[in-house]
C-alpha cells in the first residue's frame, strides 16, 4: 500500500510529467514553423519520453495496487523568442522537474516507502541526463557563430 498523500503526490507527479510532453510537443511544433526541422524532431522525442514517464509512474501505481488518475492539464506556452531562449526554456523546466522529483523522494523517504524510493532512484538518475542533454545543446548555439553552424547542429538533432 501506498499512503494516501504519496499516490496524491504521485498523481500530481504523472500531471507534471504530462504538461512536460505538452511543452516540449509545443516547442516541437514552434521550431518545425521556425525552420528548425531536427530540433524540432528531437523535441518531439523529448515529449513522447515525457508521456513514457507519466506512464512508469502509473504503472508502478498499478503493481502496488493503486489507482492512478489522469487529470486536466494546464495550458502550455506557445511562442519564444528564438532557439536559443527555447532551449534555455527547456532546461529551466528540467531544472524545476528535478525539484519536484527530490520533493517526492524526500516525502517517500519520510514515509519509510522503501519501494517508492527505489523507483524514485530511476527518476533521480534520469533528471541528470536531462539537464546535461538540453544542456550540451545551449553550448552548442552558444559556440556558434555562422548560419551554417546552426544548420549542423539542426541536422545533428535530426539524427535523434
Ligand atoms: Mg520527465
Amino acid at each position: 500500500m501506498i499512503s494516501e498523500k504519496l499516490q496524491n503526490s504521485i498523481n500530481t507527479q504523472i500531471n507534471a510529467e504530462m504538461w512536460s510532453s505538452n511543452l516540449y510537443l509545443s516547442m516541437s511544433y514552434y521550431l518545425g514553423h521556425a525552420g528548425f526541422p531536427g530540433c524540432a524532431h528531437w523535441m518531439k522525442k523529448q515529449s513522447a519520453e515525457e508521456l513514457e514517464h507519466a506512464q512508469r509512474l502509473a504503472d508502478y501505481m498499478l503493481s502496488r495496487g493503486e489507482h492512478p488518475k489522469v487529470s486536466a492539464i494546464a495550458a502550455v506556452p506557445e511562442k519564444w523568442d528564438d532557439v536559443n531562449s527555447l532551449f534555455r526554456h527547456a532546461l529551466q523546466h528540467e531544472q524545476h522537474v528535478s525539484e519536484l522529483i527530490n520533493k517526492l523522494y524526500k516525502q517517500a523517504l519520510n514515509e519509510e516507502d522503501y519501494a517508492t524510493q527505489d523507483m524514485l532512484m530511476w527518476f533521480v538518475r534520469e533528471q541528470v541526463e536531462e539537464e546535461e542533454s538540453v544542456q550540451e545543446i545551449i553550448d552548442k548555439f552558444e559556440h556558434c557563430t555562422c548560419g551554417c553552424c546552426v544548420m549542423n547542429i539542426d541536422n545533428e538533432l535530426a539524427k535523434r
